[in-house]
């Protein structure tokens, strides 16, 4: 009674959280300014439409191809790491096996398989099996993170949280498994269901159960004798075989079964028994109501989102359809930092130490932008510099595990916050954002890069101004003076795909990389960073590559940049 009145309330708590969550999906997102965001109905309608027309067409093959390229077998995970694919696939496959044939056996494993008892074979075993390869998987997880610390992945409580109660839900199935074998009260109530009464048979099976079946020997000072034993093993197989296989097949629990008795010494074994299950039973519930609410529910919205991948790449036309994409895209999320990880913009991240420049951290925090909740000046500042210092390049969405559209979730959110107040001023590299972005952003985007523009004119005109003499100063570093090594020889100028997109490159740039270096070798700072040619470098770092004395040129383009900004962000002109 009381079980199915908790187990009533979490499913209902899961069902309003999947509620909540797919209204998430179909009511929020960062629509561009030119195009606001179509009504709930209509999102729900074209949704509809795009899996209706999908099964009944040609990529029907496609979605076949995805479910079991990306989905069974998580190929987007395996080209990445193979460590991070043996965890995720021991979690997955384990705890699916567990929760269909444990948890839903009265559903899934009854209806298929007549024979079907928790205590016979094979679900004795594979039952532990499962389990123990969501344990195995957990542990590589958390070596993963503690150890191995794959560089800016970040780890948040929710992260530990959905380990934890991953391990919690198993150890406390397999101690539950493990001390009901150790435990004379759940013999005793075994024997009862048999009805065995003669008191040596009894006798006999308790000590064949000793010896071969993790019952603890709280009869027994010694070994039970081999005769007895021999005959608990007739009886075992007249009364308890049919209904009861060998405990050794349940290896894990098996094997927990010989620590049990510790907890006897304090609970006594009915009430260990009972409070595991009372654990165990709490532990699933409470992960039941849980998931639609953390992070877990990726293991819903990563197969939409890997299957939305895999029919459409990143081409969806439809509006609407983009904007609930995007919100699938938030919630499948995991956190698993391969994005981060291949970022272009991890300079700035050096730079700034502003973690949303991370995309797996923008990831997490866009959720609550979409969903109006963050309204922190700071904090949506902070966003919008990770937002826009962005190159577009691309590369997280083509590692995402999941199948989101990073880039197109990134651009739309810039101008989702360009439309809360004032531009960055990073965004006035005119070459590394437009690159990427779609047809629907150019208007807005030259719009905002117009604004910017003006506002560095005004900052720097008096470099325009040609009475005030150029001045030769001592060179200064920006933490890197590698410029001084510079001889002019103008390969990185010659290199530059920037300045060879132009028929009069010096008119539309100011200056050429190697004409910055030689102005920061003379010390004229301000002439380098008044020039267009730092803000239209596309930071593709060719020029460092080929510079023969290793001048960092895209690295020192940064720092110019990042100089500048100041300036104009303070007011302060030199
Ligand atoms: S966005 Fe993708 S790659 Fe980045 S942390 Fe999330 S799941 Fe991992
Ligand atoms: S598109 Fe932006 S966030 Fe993604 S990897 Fe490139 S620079 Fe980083
Ligand atoms: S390639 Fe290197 S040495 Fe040559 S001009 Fe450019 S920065 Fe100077
Ligand atoms: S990184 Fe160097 S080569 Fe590449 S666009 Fe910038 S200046 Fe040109």
């Amino acid at each position: 009674m009381t079980l199915n009145i908790l187990f009533g309330f979490s499913a209902v708590v899961c069902l309003i959280g999947l509620i909540i969550r797919l209204s998430i999906w179909f009511s929020q997102g960062m629509s561009p300014p030119a195009a606001p965001a179509a009504p709930v109905g209509t999102r729900m309608t074209e949704a509809l439409k795009a899996v209706v027309g999908s099964f009944f067409s040609a990529k029907i093959f496609l979605i076949i191809k995805s479910v079991f390229v990306d989905l069974l077998f998580q190929k987007r995970i395996f080209d990445k790491s193979v460590l991070r694919w043996i965890a995720h696939t021991l979690i997955f496959s384990g705890f699916i096996l567990l929760l269909l044939m444990h948890a839903l056996h009265s559903v899934v494993t009854e209806p298929l398989f007549k024979d079907y008892q928790s205590t016979l074979n094979p679900y004795l075993f594979l039952r532990n099996l499962f389990g123990l390869m969501v344990i195995l998987g957990v542990v590589i997880a958390i070596f993963r993170r503690i150890t191995l610390k794959p560089q800016r992945l970040k780890t948040y409580a929710s992260d530990w949280t959905a380990l934890i109660f991953l391990l919690v839900i198993i150890l406390s199935g397999m101690l539950l498994e493990g001390s009901k074998m150790a435990s004379q009260s759940t013999f005793q109530r075994m024997v009862e269901d048999v009805s065995l009464s003669d008191e040596e048979e009894v006798k006999a099976l308790e000590a064949f159960w000793v010896q071969e079946n993790g019952l603890a020997p709280t009869n027994f000072q010694t070994a039970p004798p081999a005769e007895i034993v021999a005959k608990g093993k007739e009886i075992n197989g007249d009364y308890c075989m049919d209904c009861h296989a060998s405990n050794k097949a349940a290896f894990a629990s098996f094997t927990l079964a010989k620590i049990s008795p510790i907890f006897f010494a304090v609970f006594g074994d009915a009430l260990t028994v009972k409070l595991l299950w009372y654990l165990h039973i709490l532990a699933c519930l409470a992960f039941l109501a849980w998931l639609p609410f953390s992070k877990m529910f990726h293991i819903l919205a990563a197969p939409v989102s890997l299957l939305i991948k895999g029919v459409t790449g990143d081409q969806i036309r439809e509006p609407a359809n983009i904007l609930t994409r995007q919100m699938i895209g938030l919630s499948a999320c995991t956190h698993c930092g391969s994005c981060s990880l291949e970022c272009s913009s991890n300079m700035f991240f050096e730079t700034f130490q502003n973690d949303f420049i991370l995309p797996s951290e923008k990831v997490q925090y866009l959720k609550k932008i979409a969903a109006g909740k963050e309204t922190d000046p700071a904090v949506l500042k902070q966003m919008q510099q990770g937002l826009y210092v962005c190159t577009s390049c691309d590369r997280c969405t083509t590692v995402c595990p999941s199948g989101i559209n990073l880039k197109e979730l990134f651009v739309s959110s810039r101008y989702t916050l360009l439309k809360e107040g004032m531009p960055e001023t990073t965004m006035l590299s005119h070459f590394s954002f437009p690159l990427a972005l779609a047809q629907n952003f150019v208007d807005d985007h030259l719009q905002a890069l117009k604004k910017v523009t003006d506002i560095f004119i005004k900052s720097f005109q008096h470099l325009a101004d040609t009475s005030s003499p150029i001045t030769l100063g001592t060179s200064k570093g920006f933490g890197n003076t590698t410029f001084r090594g510079c001889f002019s020889c103008q390969r990185c100028t010659n290199i530059c795909p920037v300045v060879r997109s132009y028929d009069d490159p010096v008119e539309a740039l100011g200056m050429l990389p190697h004409q910055i270096m030689f102005s920061l070798g003379i010390g004229n700072t301000e002439l380098a960073m008044g020039s267009q040619m730092i803000w239209s470098c596309s930071t593709c770092y060719l020029c460092q590559e080929h510079c023969p004395n290793q001048v960092e040129l895209t690295d020192i383009f940064y720092s110019l940049k990042n100089s500048a900004l100041k300036k104009v962000e303070t007011g302060v002109h030199s």
